[in-house]
C-alpha cells in the first residue's frame, strides 16, 4: 500500500517536472517530505508517542536545511545547532500547545517546529476521529488554523472540507462561510480561478480580506492537496497583489 507520504513525494516530483517556475520549491518539499515520513515512522513505532521523541530528529533536519534550505532557514539552523535538547523540546512544546509568542522568535523557527510536529500530529490525529458537522473555524483535533480547503465529490456536487495546517485532519465546512470572520453573504465571498489551474480556487472574503485556496478534486482527482497548493503559489502572489491575506501561510511561509 502506498502511504500518503509516498503520494505527496511522487506528486511533488511529477509537478516539479511540469512546472519549472516552482520546481526548486517542490524538490525541496520532496526532500522535506521524505524526512517527515521517517519521523512519522519513528513516532508510529515508538511505544508511548511522547513529544520527547522528536528532538532526536533535529540533526537530520538541520543537515537537510544546510544542504538545501534558503539563506534565512540556514541562519536559523545555525542558531538551533547550538540549542540544547531541552531548548529544542521547549520550542516544540510551545508550538504544540499554541503557547509561542511568535513576535519573540525568528519566523523561521516556526518552519523547524512544524516540520517536526506535522508528522507527529498527523500520526496522533490518524488514531482518533475528530469529525464534526458544526463547521468550526479551527481544527477539531489540534486547534490549528486550516491550510487549505478541499472539494470532494459527493452525489452530483461537492462537499467542502478544511485541511488542518498541522495535523492534516480534514473536517466538513459549509461552502458559503468565511473560516476567518464567519461572513456568509455570498456577495462578499468572491471566488477566483486562473486559466492554467482550473481545479484550484482562491476563496476570498471581502469583509475581512483573507483568502483560503481550495483544491477541487471533482475537477482533478490526481491532485494531492498539500502539494498542489504549493505548486500554485502564483495564485498566492495574485491574491496578495489584490490585497487579500492568506488565512494561514504554508510551511514555506507563502
Ligand atoms: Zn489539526
Ligand atoms: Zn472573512
Amino acid at each position: 500500500m502506498t502511504s500518503s507520504w509516498d503520494l505527496r513525494i511522487a506528486r511533488a516530483g511529477e509537478l516539479a517536472k511540469k512546472n519549472s517556475a516552482v520546481s526548486e520549491l517542490l524538490e525541496f518539499y520532496q526532500r522535506l517530505a521524505r524526512f517527515q515520513k521517517s519521523v512519522y515512522q519513528a513516532v508510529e513505532s515508538s511505544p508511548d508517542h511522547d513529544l520527547a521523541i522528536l528532538p532526536r530528529h533535529f540533526p537530520a533536519l538541520l543537515s537537510l536545511i544546510r544542504e538545501s534550505g534558503s539563506p534565512a532557514l540556514q541562519e536559523s539552523a545555525q542558531a538551533l545547532e547550538h540549542a540544547s535538547a531541552e531548548e529544542r523540546l521547549d520550542l516544540l512544546t510551545g508550538f504544540w500547545q499554541h503557547e509561542v509568542d511568535l513576535d519573540q522568535l525568528p519566523p523561521e523557527y516556526g518552519f523547524f517546529a512544524h516540520a517536526l510536529l506535522q508528522p507527529y500530529a498527523e500520526y496522533l490525529a490518524g488514531r482518533t476521529n475528530a469529525s464534526t458537522e458544526a463547521s468550526p473555524p479551527l481544527c477539531p483535533f489540534c486547534g490549528s488554523k486550516p491550510q487549505l480547503a478541499v472539494l470532494r465529490p459527493e452525489g452530483d456536487g461537492a462537499k467542502r472540507f478544511l485541511l488542518c495546517s498541522l495535523c492534516g485532519t480534514e473536517w466538513l465546512f459549509r461552502r458559503l462561510l468565511c473560516p476567518n470572520c464567519a461572513e456568509e453573504n455570498k456577495d462578499h465571498l468572491p471566488v477566483f480561478t486562473a486559466a492554467e489551474f482550473d481545479y484550484v480556487r482562491v476563496d476570498a472574503c471581502d469583509t475581512c480580506r483573507t483568502y483560503i485556496k481550495s483544491i477541487d478534486l471533482t475537477k482533478n482527482g490526481k491532485a494531492v492537496p498539500v502539494v498542489d497548493e504549493l505548486a500554485t503559489v502564483s495564485l498566492n502572489m495574485w491574491a496578495q497583489e489584490h490585497d487579500y491575506q492568506k488565512l494561514q501561510p504554508n510551511l514555506f511561509g507563502v
